[in-house]
């Protein structure tokens, strides 16, 4: 399904490839008569392509393609209105609490943190005014593990909405609608796209009112994906399946070893038997992902070990084709109060790293020499 994402859109001439419809509108046949589009923030045939492929891949019935995934959760939230509370993850990408805590609490609505994968404590969070439980699983940067089908099972009960984000997944692991979810969004920029080259996100919904809801944000809010970017996200999918499976497999290799290591203090990845919810994970999810995090023993050794790295890149981002290694603390999690990030257990001695495709021994050698030089300096 991934392989073949956008074949057949292109009605015109049947081209493989989708073209990029570079067109901010579209002439009328005739007075109060268009093709189905009429001004590309509201429909653009590239844009279409790419969000019906994810929509497929997400088992869902409607994709809304946004120009970033802080974006696609921003028109989620617009589901919401001042006084409405939302119950989340108690450990969340970084971005994503600033939008909720410095943009979107000041407007009105309230958020609370709790560890999703206690069903019994998500239940007695959710009081008269919860309208939503926003889940991450696993979760950036520490990878705890939610439990979707009870969540979104309660959720049901209680006639509120169960939204996921899946980025850290992606559809060819982890598949939330067949769960029970109703909304699963996605940073684009990571698996999905895949090459780094793009920054991109995306809401899935089975309900065709959501869905509905979902373009009307496109349109009125206005942060969709450019046609560019779009076909840059149909190429990129076309690779998920292969990509994700070879970092995966790499990414098993490297847990092992970091678990091995006696500098290395702890490791968090759904794949090693040591994850305190790896059965949950596994019962939910096809395998544990190209995500690790892991801590070292010393806080001192941080900076030598990432400056020491060669093939590992040193960057924010996470999901692409090249390993990259992040400082949560002070990089995609900053805008986290210190306190709070205590609170969760997120400590200046953690590292996420991101396996890429790279040939796996060269990744280990490369973490190996820098874990020596770190040991040896710090
Ligand atoms: N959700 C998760 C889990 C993320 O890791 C990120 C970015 O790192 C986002 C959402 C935000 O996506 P974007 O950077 O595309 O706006």
């Amino acid at each position: 399904m991934a392989a073949q994402a956008g074949v057949g859109a292109d009605r015109a001439f049947g081209s493989i490839s989708v073209p990029i419809y570079a067109t901010a509108i579209y002439r009328y046949e005739a007075f109060g008569k268009h093709r189905g589009f009429d001004y590309s923030r509201s429909e653009n045939p590239t844009r279409q392509a790419a969000e019906q492929a994810i929509a497929d891949l997400e088992g869902g019935k409607k994709a809304a393609a946004f120009s970033s995934g802080m974006a696609a959760i921003s028109a989620v939230m617009t589901l919401f209105r001042s006084g409405d509370h939302i119950l989340c993850s108690d450990d969340l990408y970084g971005g994503t609490y600033r939008l909720f805590e410095q943009i979107l609490r000041p407007y009105g609505l309230a958020f609370d943190y709790t560890d999703m994968g206690n069903p019994g404590q998500v239940a007695k969070k959710i009081g008269k005014k919860t309208r939503a439980v926003f889940v991450e699983t696993p979760t950036n940067p520490l990878m705890k593990i939610a439990d979707i089908r009870e969540v979104a099972r309660i959720a049901r009960n209680k006639g509120i909405l169960s939204v996921v984000d899946n980025t850290f997944m992606s559809p060819f692991l982890q598949r939330p609608l067949a769960l029970g979810a109703d909304v699963v969004v996605h940073s684009a920029t990571k698996f999905l796209g895949g090459h780094n080259d793009l920054i991109g996100g995306a809401v899935i919904t089975t309900d065709p009112e959501l869905g509905e809801r979902m373009h009307f944000a496109q349109k009125a809010v206005g942060a969709v994906l450019s046609p560019f970017d779009s076909w840059l996200l149909l190429r990129g999918i076309k690779t998920l399946a292969v990509r994700v499976a070879r970092a995966q497999q790499s990414a098993e290799v490297i847990a092992a070893f970091l678990a091995a290591q006696p500098f290395v203090r702890k490791v968090f990845y759904p794949g090693l038997s040591g994850h305190h919810r790896r059965d949950l994970h596994c019962s939910q999810a096809d395998g544990p992902g190209a995500i690790i995090s892991f801590e070292l023993s010393r806080e001192s050794a941080v900076p030598i070990f990432l400056n020491a790295l060669q093939t590992v890149l040193l960057a924010e981002s996470l999901g692409g084709v090249e390993s990259l290694i992040t400082h949560p603390s002070t990089m995609t999690h900053a805008d986290i109060p210190l306190e709070e990030q205590a609170a969760v257990g997120l400590t200046p001695l953690l590292i996420r790293l991101s396996v890429g495709i790279e040939n796996p021994d060269d990744l280990v050698a490369d973490i190996a020499q820098a874990l020596r030089r770190a040991k040896g300096r710090s």
